[in-house]
Protein backbone atom coordinates (compact mmCIF):
# COMPACT_ATOMS: atom_id res chain seq x y z
CA UNK A 1 0.00 0.00 0.00
CA UNK A 2 1.48 3.50 -1.15
CA UNK A 3 -0.43 4.57 2.73
CA UNK A 4 -0.74 3.64 6.27
CA UNK A 5 -3.47 5.23 6.90
CA UNK A 6 -7.16 7.09 5.98
CA UNK A 7 -6.69 10.77 6.41
CA UNK A 8 -10.55 11.11 8.16
CA UNK A 9 -9.73 8.19 10.82
CA UNK A 10 -6.76 9.91 12.44
CA UNK A 11 -7.71 11.16 16.07
CA UNK A 12 -5.60 12.50 19.25
CA UNK A 13 -4.53 8.29 19.94
CA UNK A 14 -2.41 8.74 16.68
CA UNK A 15 -0.21 11.70 18.12
CA UNK A 16 3.16 10.94 17.82
CA UNK A 17 2.73 8.21 15.29
CA UNK A 18 4.59 8.27 11.78
CA UNK A 19 2.17 7.79 9.03
CA UNK A 20 2.01 7.84 5.34
CA UNK A 21 -0.86 9.56 4.04
CA UNK A 22 -2.13 9.37 0.27
CA UNK A 23 -5.24 11.36 -1.00
CA UNK A 24 -6.25 15.34 -2.85
CA UNK A 25 -5.34 18.61 -2.40
CA UNK A 26 -8.69 19.97 -0.91
CA UNK A 27 -7.16 23.12 -0.37
CA UNK A 28 -3.89 25.07 0.57
CA UNK A 29 -3.32 28.05 2.50
CA UNK A 30 -0.24 30.43 3.45
CA UNK A 31 0.21 31.55 7.18
CA UNK A 32 2.90 33.22 8.63
CA UNK A 33 5.69 31.21 6.87
CA UNK A 34 3.65 27.72 7.40
CA UNK A 35 1.67 26.36 4.89
CA UNK A 36 -1.57 24.14 5.11
CA UNK A 37 -3.08 21.72 3.37
CA UNK A 38 -6.06 19.83 3.48
CA UNK A 39 -6.14 16.27 2.37
CA UNK A 40 -9.06 14.49 1.26
CA UNK A 41 -9.39 10.79 0.62
CA UNK A 42 -12.52 8.64 0.97
CA UNK A 43 -12.82 8.45 4.60
CA UNK A 44 -12.76 12.28 5.10
CA UNK A 45 -10.00 15.32 5.82
CA UNK A 46 -6.97 15.76 7.86
CA UNK A 47 -5.15 18.97 7.90
CA UNK A 48 -1.65 18.94 6.63
CA UNK A 49 1.36 21.11 8.19
CA UNK A 50 4.15 21.65 5.50
CA UNK A 51 7.06 23.56 7.70
CA UNK A 52 10.21 25.62 6.23
CA UNK A 53 12.44 23.58 8.88
CA UNK A 54 12.02 21.29 6.36
CA UNK A 55 12.95 22.44 3.50
CA UNK A 56 12.52 20.20 0.73
CA UNK A 57 8.87 18.79 1.67
CA UNK A 58 7.89 22.76 1.93
CA UNK A 59 9.38 24.10 -1.27
CA UNK A 60 7.25 21.43 -3.14
CA UNK A 61 3.90 22.26 -0.86
CA UNK A 62 4.24 25.41 -2.75
CA UNK A 63 3.15 24.31 -5.70
CA UNK A 64 0.26 22.37 -4.72
CA UNK A 65 -3.43 22.98 -6.47
CA UNK A 66 -6.53 21.63 -5.61
CA UNK A 67 -7.44 18.39 -6.66
CA UNK A 68 -3.56 17.07 -7.30
CA UNK A 69 -2.77 13.77 -5.48
CA UNK A 70 -0.01 13.09 -3.39
CA UNK A 71 1.62 11.39 -0.71
CA UNK A 72 2.51 12.64 2.36
CA UNK A 73 5.10 11.21 5.20
CA UNK A 74 5.45 12.58 8.40
CA UNK A 75 4.44 12.32 12.21
CA UNK A 76 0.76 13.27 13.60
CA UNK A 77 0.73 15.57 16.23
CA UNK A 78 -1.87 17.59 18.58
CA UNK A 79 -2.93 21.05 17.27
CA UNK A 80 -2.44 24.40 19.16
CA UNK A 81 -5.50 25.40 21.13
CA UNK A 82 -6.17 27.91 19.06
CA UNK A 83 -6.09 26.30 16.01
CA UNK A 84 -8.23 23.26 17.40
CA UNK A 85 -11.29 22.61 14.70
CA UNK A 86 -14.48 21.10 16.26
CA UNK A 87 -16.53 21.04 12.61
CA UNK A 88 -13.80 18.14 11.69
CA UNK A 89 -13.47 15.07 12.96
CA UNK A 90 -9.59 15.12 12.72
CA UNK A 91 -10.11 18.77 13.69
CA UNK A 92 -7.61 18.24 17.05
CA UNK A 93 -4.65 16.78 15.19
CA UNK A 94 -2.59 17.57 11.98
CA UNK A 95 0.28 15.65 10.59
CA UNK A 96 4.05 17.56 9.93
CA UNK A 97 4.92 16.36 6.67
CA UNK A 98 8.55 15.05 6.41
CA UNK A 99 8.25 14.16 2.91
CA UNK A 100 5.96 15.31 -0.07
CA UNK A 101 5.38 13.47 -2.94
CA UNK A 102 3.45 14.19 -6.02
CA UNK A 103 1.90 11.24 -7.20
CA UNK A 104 -0.02 13.35 -10.34
CA UNK A 105 -1.33 16.75 -10.99
CA UNK A 106 -4.40 18.26 -11.72
CA UNK A 107 -5.89 20.62 -14.15
CA UNK A 108 -7.92 23.61 -12.33
CA UNK A 109 -11.05 21.71 -11.61
CA UNK A 110 -13.87 22.61 -12.84
CA UNK A 111 -15.57 22.85 -9.52
CA UNK A 112 -14.47 22.61 -6.01
CA UNK A 113 -15.89 18.78 -4.72
CA UNK A 114 -17.04 20.93 -1.44
CA UNK A 115 -19.73 23.13 -3.27
CA UNK A 116 -23.18 22.67 -2.48
CA UNK A 117 -25.08 21.68 -5.36
CA UNK A 118 -27.24 25.07 -5.82
CA UNK A 119 -23.79 26.24 -6.16
CA UNK A 120 -22.67 23.78 -9.22
CA UNK A 121 -25.22 23.68 -12.62
CA UNK A 122 -26.18 20.17 -12.39
CA UNK A 123 -24.95 19.57 -16.18
CA UNK A 124 -21.36 20.68 -15.10
CA UNK A 125 -21.25 17.75 -12.14
CA UNK A 126 -22.58 15.27 -14.36
CA UNK A 127 -19.74 16.09 -17.19
CA UNK A 128 -17.48 15.93 -14.49
CA UNK A 129 -18.93 13.38 -11.92
CA UNK A 130 -15.41 12.02 -10.60
CA UNK A 131 -14.78 15.55 -9.53
CA UNK A 132 -18.65 15.57 -8.07
CA UNK A 133 -17.85 12.24 -6.44
CA UNK A 134 -15.06 12.99 -4.62
CA UNK A 135 -17.67 15.55 -2.60
CA UNK A 136 -19.42 14.05 1.19
CA UNK A 137 -22.73 14.38 -0.17
CA UNK A 138 -21.64 12.09 -3.38
CA UNK A 139 -19.79 9.86 -1.37
CA UNK A 140 -22.48 9.53 1.37
CA UNK A 141 -25.32 8.63 -1.38
CA UNK A 142 -23.21 6.27 -2.65
CA UNK A 143 -22.27 4.84 0.59
CA UNK A 144 -26.04 4.45 1.88
CA UNK A 145 -26.63 2.87 -1.48
CA UNK A 146 -24.23 0.06 -1.02
CA UNK A 147 -25.34 -0.66 2.38
CA UNK A 148 -29.12 -0.69 1.21
CA UNK A 149 -28.14 -3.09 -1.67
CA UNK A 150 -26.27 -5.19 1.16
CA UNK A 151 -28.59 -5.55 3.85
CA UNK A 152 -31.39 -6.83 1.31
CA UNK A 153 -28.97 -9.06 -0.28
CA UNK A 154 -28.08 -10.28 3.46
CA UNK A 155 -31.86 -10.22 4.48
CA UNK A 156 -33.22 -12.39 1.25
CA UNK A 157 -30.16 -14.79 1.74
CA UNK A 158 -31.03 -15.46 4.71
CA UNK A 159 -34.68 -16.28 3.79
CA UNK A 160 -32.99 -19.19 1.49
CA UNK A 161 -33.42 -16.10 -2.12
CA UNK A 162 -30.77 -17.11 -4.90
CA UNK A 163 -29.42 -14.33 -6.40
CA UNK A 164 -29.61 -14.88 -10.64
CA UNK A 165 -29.45 -13.29 -13.02
CA UNK A 166 -31.68 -12.64 -16.39
CA UNK A 167 -30.56 -11.74 -19.91
CA UNK A 168 -29.89 -8.06 -21.34
CA UNK A 169 -30.60 -8.68 -24.82
CA UNK A 170 -34.05 -10.20 -24.74
CA UNK A 171 -37.55 -9.87 -26.36
CA UNK A 172 -40.04 -7.22 -25.04
CA UNK A 173 -41.57 -7.42 -21.09
CA UNK A 174 -44.71 -5.12 -21.17
CA UNK A 175 -44.33 -3.21 -17.97
CA UNK A 176 -46.21 0.28 -20.19
CA UNK A 177 -43.20 1.94 -21.65
CA UNK A 178 -41.37 1.58 -25.17
CA UNK A 179 -38.61 -0.83 -25.80
CA UNK A 180 -35.44 0.13 -26.04
CA UNK A 181 -34.27 -1.82 -29.33
CA UNK A 182 -30.68 -3.26 -30.35
CA UNK A 183 -30.35 -4.13 -33.77
CA UNK A 184 -28.60 -7.56 -34.32
CA UNK A 185 -25.85 -7.77 -36.46
CA UNK A 186 -25.90 -11.60 -37.27
CA UNK A 187 -29.36 -11.88 -37.65
CA UNK A 188 -30.17 -8.54 -39.87
CA UNK A 189 -33.64 -6.99 -39.49
CA UNK A 190 -33.95 -8.29 -36.08
CA UNK A 191 -33.58 -6.56 -32.93
CA UNK A 192 -33.88 -7.35 -29.47
CA UNK A 193 -35.43 -5.49 -27.16
CA UNK A 194 -33.87 -4.22 -23.48
CA UNK A 195 -35.52 -6.09 -20.32
CA UNK A 196 -38.77 -3.40 -19.04
CA UNK A 197 -38.21 -5.49 -16.39
CA UNK A 198 -37.50 -9.09 -15.59
CA UNK A 199 -40.57 -10.28 -15.71
CA UNK A 200 -40.94 -13.34 -17.61
CA UNK A 201 -37.57 -14.49 -16.86
CA UNK A 202 -38.49 -14.63 -13.09
CA UNK A 203 -41.73 -16.95 -14.02
CA UNK A 204 -39.62 -19.27 -15.68
CA UNK A 205 -37.62 -19.50 -12.81
CA UNK A 206 -40.60 -20.48 -10.77
CA UNK A 207 -41.50 -23.05 -13.51
CA UNK A 208 -37.84 -24.02 -13.66
CA UNK A 209 -38.15 -24.76 -9.71
CA UNK A 210 -35.84 -22.54 -8.29
CA UNK A 211 -38.73 -20.86 -5.68
CA UNK A 212 -37.21 -18.28 -4.42
CA UNK A 213 -35.57 -15.75 -6.46
CA UNK A 214 -33.98 -12.48 -6.59
CA UNK A 215 -32.10 -9.66 -8.44
CA UNK A 216 -30.95 -6.07 -8.24
CA UNK A 217 -31.92 -5.65 -11.94
CA UNK A 218 -31.33 -2.86 -14.28
CA UNK A 219 -34.39 -2.22 -15.95
CA UNK A 220 -34.80 -0.17 -19.32
CA UNK A 221 -37.94 1.97 -20.68
CA UNK A 222 -37.98 4.39 -23.01
CA UNK A 223 -39.93 7.19 -21.88
CA UNK A 224 -40.18 10.74 -21.66
CA UNK A 225 -38.62 11.48 -18.69
CA UNK A 226 -39.76 13.37 -15.56
CA UNK A 227 -38.06 14.28 -11.88
CA UNK A 228 -37.49 10.69 -11.04
CA UNK A 229 -37.64 8.93 -13.78
CA UNK A 230 -34.27 7.70 -15.66
CA UNK A 231 -34.07 5.22 -18.90
CA UNK A 232 -32.39 2.78 -16.71
CA UNK A 233 -32.99 2.06 -13.71
CA UNK A 234 -32.74 -0.37 -10.78
CA UNK A 235 -35.35 -1.96 -9.00
CA UNK A 236 -34.88 -4.73 -6.49
CA UNK A 237 -37.08 -7.80 -8.67
CA UNK A 238 -38.14 -10.72 -6.60
CA UNK A 239 -40.35 -13.73 -7.20
CA UNK A 240 -41.39 -16.62 -4.82
CA UNK A 241 -43.31 -20.46 -5.45
CA UNK A 242 -46.62 -21.54 -3.81
CA UNK A 243 -47.37 -17.91 -2.11
CA UNK A 244 -50.36 -15.88 -1.77
CA UNK A 245 -50.53 -12.53 -1.05
CA UNK A 246 -50.08 -12.34 2.47
CA UNK A 247 -46.58 -14.34 1.64
CA UNK A 248 -45.09 -11.64 -0.27
CA UNK A 249 -46.48 -9.05 1.49
CA UNK A 250 -44.92 -10.06 5.05
CA UNK A 251 -41.42 -11.21 3.50
CA UNK A 252 -41.35 -7.81 1.82
CA UNK A 253 -42.91 -5.57 5.09
CA UNK A 254 -39.91 -7.91 7.18
CA UNK A 255 -37.42 -6.74 4.60
CA UNK A 256 -38.04 -3.20 4.58
CA UNK A 257 -38.15 -3.41 8.28
CA UNK A 258 -34.44 -4.47 8.27
CA UNK A 259 -33.38 -2.66 5.88
CA UNK A 260 -34.74 0.94 7.73
CA UNK A 261 -32.80 -0.30 10.58
CA UNK A 262 -29.67 -1.05 9.03
CA UNK A 263 -29.36 1.91 6.97
CA UNK A 264 -31.10 5.02 8.50
CA UNK A 265 -31.67 3.35 12.36
CA UNK A 266 -35.20 3.93 12.02
CA UNK A 267 -37.99 1.51 13.75
CA UNK A 268 -40.77 0.52 11.62
CA UNK A 269 -43.60 -1.13 13.27
CA UNK A 270 -44.65 -3.92 11.23
CA UNK A 271 -47.79 -4.95 9.34
CA UNK A 272 -47.33 -2.00 7.58
CA UNK A 273 -50.75 0.25 6.98
CA UNK A 274 -52.74 -1.07 3.90
CA UNK A 275 -55.64 0.68 2.62
CA UNK A 276 -57.35 -0.54 -0.71
CA UNK A 277 -57.10 1.32 -3.36
CA UNK A 278 -60.63 2.83 -3.78
CA UNK A 279 -60.16 4.06 -0.32
CA UNK A 280 -56.66 5.60 -1.66
CA UNK A 281 -58.19 7.70 -4.50
CA UNK A 282 -61.30 8.56 -2.12
CA UNK A 283 -59.69 9.77 1.14
CA UNK A 284 -56.09 11.45 -0.80
CA UNK A 285 -56.88 11.19 -4.15
CA UNK A 286 -54.18 9.22 -4.82
CA UNK A 287 -52.99 5.66 -5.04
CA UNK A 288 -49.32 6.54 -3.38
CA UNK A 289 -50.78 8.96 -0.61
CA UNK A 290 -48.47 10.93 1.43
CA UNK A 291 -49.74 9.50 4.88
CA UNK A 292 -47.29 11.65 6.77
CA UNK A 293 -50.66 14.08 7.54
CA UNK A 294 -53.86 13.68 7.73
CA UNK A 295 -55.79 16.84 5.84
CA UNK A 296 -58.59 13.85 3.86
CA UNK A 297 -60.82 14.39 1.30
CA UNK A 298 -64.40 14.62 2.00
CA UNK A 299 -67.27 13.83 -0.43
CA UNK A 300 -70.38 15.77 0.06
CA UNK A 301 -72.26 14.97 -3.09
CA UNK A 302 -74.95 13.17 -1.32
CA UNK A 303 -75.74 16.65 0.81
CA UNK A 304 -75.93 18.68 -1.76
CA UNK A 305 -77.31 16.54 -4.82
CA UNK A 306 -80.93 17.77 -4.77
CA UNK A 307 -79.58 21.90 -3.76
CA UNK A 308 -80.57 24.99 -5.35
CA UNK A 309 -76.91 25.21 -6.62
CA UNK A 310 -76.92 23.70 -9.75
CA UNK A 311 -73.05 24.06 -10.09
CA UNK A 312 -73.43 21.22 -7.27
CA UNK A 313 -76.96 19.36 -8.33
CA UNK A 314 -76.04 19.13 -11.84
CA UNK A 315 -72.54 17.52 -11.37
CA UNK A 316 -73.62 15.03 -9.11
CA UNK A 317 -76.83 14.24 -11.35
CA UNK A 318 -74.17 13.84 -13.95
CA UNK A 319 -72.26 11.06 -12.35
CA UNK A 320 -69.77 13.24 -10.63
CA UNK A 321 -68.74 14.17 -7.41
CA UNK A 322 -68.66 17.36 -5.09
CA UNK A 323 -65.60 17.11 -3.08
CA UNK A 324 -63.50 19.25 -0.55
CA UNK A 325 -60.79 19.86 2.01
CA UNK A 326 -61.56 20.86 5.39
CA UNK A 327 -58.07 23.43 5.96
CA UNK A 328 -58.46 23.83 9.70
CA UNK A 329 -57.97 27.50 11.30
CA UNK A 330 -56.15 28.91 8.21
CA UNK A 331 -56.53 32.20 7.09
CA UNK A 332 -55.89 32.67 3.30
CA UNK A 333 -55.27 35.68 1.68
CA UNK A 334 -57.43 36.37 -1.45
CA UNK A 335 -54.19 36.20 -3.32
CA UNK A 336 -53.42 32.81 -1.94
CA UNK A 337 -56.86 31.43 -2.72
CA UNK A 338 -56.74 32.73 -6.23
CA UNK A 339 -53.66 30.60 -6.60
CA UNK A 340 -54.78 27.58 -5.18
CA UNK A 341 -57.71 27.95 -8.00
CA UNK A 342 -55.40 28.68 -10.75
CA UNK A 343 -53.42 25.70 -9.72
CA UNK A 344 -56.75 23.02 -9.39
CA UNK A 345 -57.41 24.74 -13.23
CA UNK A 346 -53.91 23.78 -14.18
CA UNK A 347 -54.71 20.14 -13.33
CA UNK A 348 -57.48 20.44 -15.01
CA UNK A 349 -60.48 21.43 -12.48
CA UNK A 350 -63.39 23.83 -13.69
CA UNK A 351 -62.49 25.73 -10.94
CA UNK A 352 -62.28 25.64 -7.33
CA UNK A 353 -64.87 27.14 -4.33
CA UNK A 354 -64.45 28.17 -0.72
CA UNK A 355 -66.16 29.04 2.51
CA UNK A 356 -65.44 29.75 5.84
CA UNK A 357 -66.32 28.61 9.10
CA UNK A 358 -67.69 31.28 11.01
CA UNK A 359 -67.49 32.32 14.78
CA UNK A 360 -71.24 31.06 15.15
CA UNK A 361 -69.79 27.54 13.69
CA UNK A 362 -71.76 28.97 10.21
CA UNK A 363 -71.21 28.39 6.77
CA UNK A 364 -70.08 31.51 4.98
CA UNK A 365 -69.08 32.03 1.18
CA UNK A 366 -70.34 33.37 -1.71
CA UNK A 367 -72.68 30.38 -3.11
CA UNK A 368 -73.52 29.48 0.08
CA UNK A 369 -76.57 31.38 0.08
CA UNK A 370 -77.80 28.46 -2.49
CA UNK A 371 -78.09 26.54 -0.09
CA UNK A 372 -80.65 25.58 3.05
CA UNK A 373 -79.78 26.32 6.53
CA UNK A 374 -79.76 22.32 6.86
CA UNK A 375 -77.59 21.58 4.07
CA UNK A 376 -75.42 23.80 5.51
CA UNK A 377 -74.76 22.48 8.65
CA UNK A 378 -74.76 19.03 7.57
CA UNK A 379 -71.92 20.23 5.16
CA UNK A 380 -70.03 21.67 8.49
CA UNK A 381 -70.53 18.64 9.86
CA UNK A 382 -69.28 15.90 7.38
CA UNK A 383 -66.01 17.83 7.44
CA UNK A 384 -66.33 17.92 11.32
CA UNK A 385 -65.02 21.84 10.44
CA UNK A 386 -64.70 23.83 13.23
CA UNK A 387 -64.78 27.63 13.74
CA UNK A 388 -62.24 29.79 11.36
CA UNK A 389 -61.85 27.19 9.22
CA UNK A 390 -61.77 27.15 5.44
CA UNK A 391 -63.52 24.88 3.17
CA UNK A 392 -62.22 24.26 -0.43
CA UNK A 393 -65.01 22.53 -2.57
CA UNK A 394 -64.70 20.72 -6.15
CA UNK A 395 -67.74 19.57 -8.33
CA UNK A 396 -66.36 17.44 -11.05
CA UNK A 397 -66.38 13.99 -12.20
CA UNK A 398 -64.60 11.70 -9.70
CA UNK A 399 -62.01 11.08 -10.97
CA UNK A 400 -60.24 15.00 -11.81
CA UNK A 401 -61.99 15.62 -8.58
CA UNK A 402 -60.00 13.28 -7.07
CA UNK A 403 -56.75 14.40 -8.88
CA UNK A 404 -57.11 18.14 -8.38
CA UNK A 405 -57.84 17.54 -4.60
CA UNK A 406 -55.01 14.70 -4.12
CA UNK A 407 -52.61 17.57 -5.65
CA UNK A 408 -53.93 20.54 -3.40
CA UNK A 409 -53.64 18.26 -0.57
CA UNK A 410 -50.05 17.95 -1.05
CA UNK A 411 -49.48 20.85 -1.92
CA UNK A 412 -51.16 22.27 1.16
CA UNK A 413 -49.46 19.44 3.30
CA UNK A 414 -46.17 21.60 2.40
CA UNK A 415 -47.26 24.80 2.37
CA UNK A 416 -48.93 24.60 5.69
CA UNK A 417 -45.75 22.59 7.00
CA UNK A 418 -47.95 19.88 8.13
CA UNK A 419 -45.83 16.83 7.08
CA UNK A 420 -43.41 15.52 10.12
CA UNK A 421 -40.40 15.18 7.60
CA UNK A 422 -38.61 12.85 10.10
CA UNK A 423 -41.28 10.05 10.08
CA UNK A 424 -41.39 7.03 7.52
CA UNK A 425 -44.71 6.36 6.31
CA UNK A 426 -44.98 2.88 4.94
CA UNK A 427 -48.14 1.90 3.60
CA UNK A 428 -49.63 -0.94 1.43
CA UNK A 429 -52.01 -0.53 -1.41
CA UNK A 430 -53.91 -3.52 -2.27
CA UNK A 431 -57.08 -4.43 -4.39
CA UNK A 432 -56.53 -2.47 -7.22
CA UNK A 433 -58.09 -3.10 -10.25
CA UNK A 434 -56.73 -5.47 -13.16
CA UNK A 435 -57.62 -3.36 -15.89
CA UNK A 436 -58.32 0.67 -16.74
CA UNK A 437 -60.13 1.89 -19.57
CA UNK A 438 -57.64 2.53 -22.53
CA UNK A 439 -59.17 5.97 -23.35
CA UNK A 440 -60.19 4.01 -27.08
CA UNK A 441 -63.03 1.33 -25.63
CA UNK A 442 -60.88 -1.37 -24.96
CA UNK A 443 -58.90 -1.79 -21.63
CA UNK A 444 -55.39 -2.36 -20.58
CA UNK A 445 -53.66 -3.71 -17.74
CA UNK A 446 -53.02 -1.61 -15.10
CA UNK A 447 -50.17 -3.66 -13.75
CA UNK A 448 -49.17 -6.21 -16.67
CA UNK A 449 -50.91 -8.70 -18.16
CA UNK A 450 -49.12 -11.71 -16.08
CA UNK A 451 -50.94 -10.54 -13.19
CA UNK A 452 -53.34 -12.66 -11.47
CA UNK A 453 -57.27 -12.28 -11.69
CA UNK A 454 -59.45 -12.12 -7.99
CA UNK A 455 -61.10 -15.31 -7.60
CA UNK A 456 -64.32 -14.13 -7.19
CA UNK A 457 -64.32 -12.23 -10.02
CA UNK A 458 -63.04 -14.54 -12.78
CA UNK A 459 -66.89 -14.99 -13.48
CA UNK A 460 -67.44 -11.49 -14.83
CA UNK A 461 -63.76 -11.33 -16.27
CA UNK A 462 -65.15 -10.59 -19.98
CA UNK A 463 -68.22 -8.94 -19.46
CA UNK A 464 -67.44 -6.51 -16.54
CA UNK A 465 -63.58 -6.34 -16.92
CA UNK A 466 -63.23 -2.69 -15.60
CA UNK A 467 -64.86 -4.22 -11.91
CA UNK A 468 -62.47 -7.26 -11.90
CA UNK A 469 -60.00 -7.23 -8.91
CA UNK A 470 -56.05 -7.82 -9.14
CA UNK A 471 -54.47 -9.94 -6.77
CA UNK A 472 -52.28 -6.70 -7.09
CA UNK A 473 -50.60 -4.73 -4.01
CA UNK A 474 -48.23 -1.44 -4.63
CA UNK A 475 -45.84 -0.29 -1.31
CA UNK A 476 -45.31 3.53 -0.68
CA UNK A 477 -43.25 4.84 1.29
CA UNK A 478 -44.18 8.78 2.07
CA UNK A 479 -46.75 9.78 -0.78
CA UNK A 480 -43.66 8.00 -3.53
CA UNK A 481 -44.39 4.13 -4.99
CA UNK A 482 -42.04 2.38 -3.98
CA UNK A 483 -42.76 -0.80 -5.69
CA UNK A 484 -45.29 -3.20 -7.24
CA UNK A 485 -46.31 -6.85 -7.90
CA UNK A 486 -48.91 -9.52 -7.76
CA UNK A 487 -49.94 -12.93 -7.87
CA UNK A 488 -49.52 -14.16 -11.30
CA UNK A 489 -51.54 -16.39 -13.25
CA UNK A 490 -50.30 -19.73 -13.55
CA UNK A 491 -52.34 -21.83 -15.76
CA UNK A 492 -52.11 -21.14 -19.78
CA UNK A 493 -56.39 -21.59 -20.15
CA UNK A 494 -56.67 -18.22 -17.83
CA UNK A 495 -53.70 -16.47 -19.75
CA UNK A 496 -55.02 -16.34 -23.10
CA UNK A 497 -58.33 -15.25 -21.38
CA UNK A 498 -56.88 -12.27 -20.05
CA UNK A 499 -55.14 -11.80 -23.29
CA UNK A 500 -58.25 -11.87 -25.58
CA UNK A 501 -59.74 -9.51 -22.86
CA UNK A 502 -57.03 -6.79 -23.98
CA UNK A 503 -57.35 -7.44 -27.41
CA UNK A 504 -54.78 -9.36 -28.27
CA UNK A 505 -55.42 -11.97 -30.78
CA UNK A 506 -53.70 -15.25 -30.77
CA UNK A 507 -51.79 -14.69 -33.34
CA UNK A 508 -50.37 -11.85 -31.27
CA UNK A 509 -49.91 -13.52 -28.25
CA UNK A 510 -48.09 -16.12 -29.95
CA UNK A 511 -45.68 -14.20 -31.47
CA UNK A 512 -44.96 -12.05 -28.67
CA UNK A 513 -45.05 -14.51 -25.52
CA UNK A 514 -45.72 -17.76 -27.11
CA UNK A 515 -42.65 -19.05 -25.24
CA UNK A 516 -44.41 -17.74 -22.18
CA UNK A 517 -47.33 -19.51 -23.02
CA UNK A 518 -45.60 -22.84 -23.99
CA UNK A 519 -43.85 -22.66 -20.50
CA UNK A 520 -47.02 -22.51 -18.53
CA UNK A 521 -47.95 -26.13 -20.50
CA UNK A 522 -44.84 -27.54 -18.70
CA UNK A 523 -46.43 -27.71 -14.70
CA UNK A 524 -46.02 -23.98 -13.54
CA UNK A 525 -46.52 -23.52 -9.84
CA UNK A 526 -48.56 -21.09 -8.33
CA UNK A 527 -46.00 -17.53 -7.70
CA UNK A 528 -45.85 -14.47 -6.92
CA UNK A 529 -43.42 -11.63 -6.49
CA UNK A 530 -43.12 -7.79 -6.56
CA UNK A 531 -40.51 -5.34 -7.75
CA UNK A 532 -39.01 -2.58 -5.45
CA UNK A 533 -37.53 0.73 -7.08
CA UNK A 534 -34.31 1.17 -5.64
CA UNK A 535 -32.99 4.28 -6.43
CA UNK A 536 -36.28 5.76 -4.98
CA UNK A 537 -35.70 4.02 -2.05
CA UNK A 538 -32.03 5.39 -1.80
CA UNK A 539 -33.07 8.94 -2.72
CA UNK A 540 -35.51 8.35 0.41
CA UNK A 541 -32.89 7.23 2.78
CA UNK A 542 -30.63 9.91 2.25
CA UNK A 543 -33.09 12.81 2.17
CA UNK A 544 -32.48 13.89 -1.33
CA UNK A 545 -35.07 15.27 -3.98
CA UNK A 546 -33.60 13.67 -7.34
CA UNK A 547 -33.22 9.88 -7.75
CA UNK A 548 -29.98 11.46 -9.85
CA UNK A 549 -28.28 12.08 -6.84
CA UNK A 550 -28.07 8.72 -5.41
CA UNK A 551 -27.21 7.11 -9.20
CA UNK A 552 -23.39 7.03 -9.97
CA UNK A 553 -23.84 7.92 -13.85
CA UNK A 554 -27.35 9.35 -14.59
CA UNK A 555 -28.31 10.68 -17.67
CA UNK A 556 -30.44 14.26 -17.88
CA UNK A 557 -33.93 14.86 -18.82
CA UNK A 558 -33.44 14.58 -21.99
CA UNK A 559 -31.90 10.81 -21.56
CA UNK A 560 -28.24 12.08 -22.46
CA UNK A 561 -25.03 11.64 -20.61
CA UNK A 562 -23.13 14.88 -20.15
CA UNK A 563 -20.35 12.80 -19.12
CA UNK A 564 -19.91 10.33 -21.69
CA UNK A 565 -21.72 12.44 -24.75
CA UNK A 566 -23.83 8.92 -25.27
CA UNK A 567 -26.37 8.46 -27.31
CA UNK A 568 -24.14 9.25 -30.42
CA UNK A 569 -23.73 9.60 -33.43
CA UNK A 570 -22.19 6.29 -35.61
CA UNK A 571 -20.21 5.50 -38.30
CA UNK A 572 -21.35 4.62 -41.71
CA UNK A 573 -20.21 1.53 -41.63
CA UNK A 574 -21.63 0.55 -38.25
CA UNK A 575 -25.03 0.85 -39.64
CA UNK A 576 -23.98 -0.97 -42.42
CA UNK A 577 -22.50 -3.91 -40.88
CA UNK A 578 -26.32 -3.93 -39.05
CA UNK A 579 -28.10 -3.38 -42.17
CA UNK A 580 -29.44 -0.18 -41.40
CA UNK A 581 -30.45 2.86 -43.07
CA UNK A 582 -31.40 6.46 -41.54
CA UNK A 583 -34.96 7.51 -42.85
CA UNK A 584 -34.52 11.56 -44.26
CA UNK A 585 -30.73 11.20 -44.39
CA UNK A 586 -31.55 12.22 -40.78
CA UNK A 587 -27.56 11.66 -39.49
N1 LIG B 1 -42.36 -6.55 -13.13
C1 LIG B 1 -43.11 -5.63 -12.31
C2 LIG B 1 -42.55 -4.22 -12.49
O1 LIG B 1 -41.44 -4.04 -12.95
C3 LIG B 1 -43.06 -5.95 -10.86
C4 LIG B 1 -43.67 -7.25 -10.54
O2 LIG B 1 -44.82 -7.50 -10.89
O3 LIG B 1 -43.00 -8.04 -9.86
O4 LIG B 1 -43.20 -3.26 -12.13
Amino acid sequence: MLRTDSCGELDLNDVGRSVTLAGWVANRRDLGGLTFVDLRDRSGLVQLLFNPDVPDAHEKSQQLNREDVIKAEGVVSRREKENVNPNLPTGDVELEVQKLEVLNSSDHPPFSPKKGREEVNEVTRLKYRYVDLRGEKMRDNLQLRHRTFQSIRNFLTGKDFWEIETPILTKSTPEGARDFLVPSRLNKGKFYALPQSPQLFKQLFMIGGLERYFQIARCFRDEDLRAERQPEFTQLDLEMSFVQEEDVIGLVEEMLARVMEETVGAEIETPLPRLSYRRALDLYGSDSPDLRFDLQLVDISELVEDSDFGIFSSTVADGGVVKGLDVEGEEFARSELDELEEKARELGAAGLLWAEVNEEGELEGSFVRHLTEATRSRIVDAFSAQAGDLLLLLADDRETANEVLGQLRLELGRKLDLIDEEEWSFAWIVEFPLFGADGSGGVTSEHHPFTCPAEEDLEILEEEPLSVKAKAYDVVLNGLELGGGSIRIHRRDLQERIFRVLGITPEEARSKFGFFLRALNYGAPPHGGIALGLDRLVMLLAGEESIRDVIAFPKTGMAQSPLTDAPMEVEEEQLRELGLRLRDGKK
